[in-house]
């Protein structure tokens, strides 16, 4: 593992313009919040990594692994710098100093990014004045996730043309909920499994629907009755409630500054878009509604457009 180091030259010229040419997009997303009281707990699972800057500011990172499909944490505790710009591949993200001066961001790594080294770079600025440089390079590894066959309805393999305008629809709906995300942080404390069943961690898979390949499962199955209760993960706004093609009957909850929950294949839907929800609240009851060969509930997580391991949540310490 390579450590943080300083850096003193100046930007690489590569990293000013030619990000945009990139031919896979890393999908880095932020949840920026002052005065929170997180991390209320380490988690015993998660990896963490601390550098000390000249300046005094401190920087945690915290993650599972670096991976595809992983959130990262980066929490900055300032004692001296006003702002603290992060960089990493095409994004980039300013923190501002709060009164308890200490702020966090999530970075996710997308289940469909590719392997290789990343740089994050760290600007301390202070006054006005760029005061200190930092980078920390990241070796993110592969990872090999397991494949499925499974057989369905051929109407989700091949959809029947009168159902593509309604397709394109409602991927261009869910593009837009999970563009636009409150600033402020909705989740309250630890998240928690949204229900109990036999769980299936198959976030990943590589899915092969009638001998055809085709898209990644983005998050995780959990095996429940139709018609059992389905609790949000964690408080928050819900997005959307509706009825999709392929997830059927969905939940998509935005807790804030870029992280979204969504609960799909429900039998009923129990909230409104727009509408408040707690920690534990019955957003809706399991069902196997759309792309979907039984009873279940498909339980994804994102940061933005980030697709991450929904269990990830539970043990990163927020
Ligand atoms: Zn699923």
């Amino acid at each position: 593992m390579k450590a943080w180091k300083k850096l003193h030259a100046d930007r690489p010229a590569n990293t000013a313009g030619g990000e945009s040419r990139r031919p896979v997009p890393i999908m880095i997303i932020l949840i920026l919040a002052a005065s929170l009281s997180f991390p209320v707990s380490q988690a015993a699972a998660a990896e963490s990594r601390r550098v000390e800057a000249g300046t005094g500011d401190v920087f945690e990172l915290r993650y599972r692994q670096l991976q595809p499909g992983e959130p990262l944490l980066v929490i900055w505790t300032s004692s001296v710098s006003d702002y603290a710009g992060i960089f990493f591949g095409e994004s980039s993200h300013w923190l501002k100093k709060g009164d308890s001066g200490r702020q966090f961001l999530v970075l996710g790594l997308d289940v469909m990014l590719k392997p290789g080294e990343r740089v994050l770079e760290v600007e301390l600025w202070s006054g006005g004045q760029l005061a200190e440089k930092l980078t920390v390079n990241l070796e993110v590894a592969g990872r090999d996730f397991p494949r499925k066959k499974l057989t369905v309805d051929q109407k989700y393999v091949t959809p029947p043309r009168e159902v593509l305008a309604r397709i394109k629809r409602e991927s261009e709906l869910l593009a837009l909920v999970y563009s636009t995300s409150s600033p402020d942080w909705l989740a309250e404390g630890p998240f928690v499994l949204p229900c109990e069943g036999n769980l299936y961690p198959n976030f990943g898979q590589q899915r092969i629907y009638n001998n055809v390949p085709r898209s990644v499962h983005t998050g995780v199955d959990i095996a429940v009755p139709a018609g059992h209760p389905i609790a949000a993960t964690n408080s928050g706004r819900v997005a959307l409630a509706s009825d999709l093609y392929y997830s059927g009957k969905t939940v998509v909850i935005d807790h804030g500054l870029g992280l979204f929950s969504s609960y799909s294949h429900l039998s009923k839907l129990l909230v409104k878009r727009g509408e408040m929800v707690k920690t534990g609240q019955v957003v809706g009851l399991a069902g196997s509604t759309g792309l979907s060969t039984g009873p279940h509930l498909h339980w994804a997580v994102r940061v933005y457009e980030a697709r991450i391991d929904p269990l990830s949540l539970l043990e990163l310490g927020f």
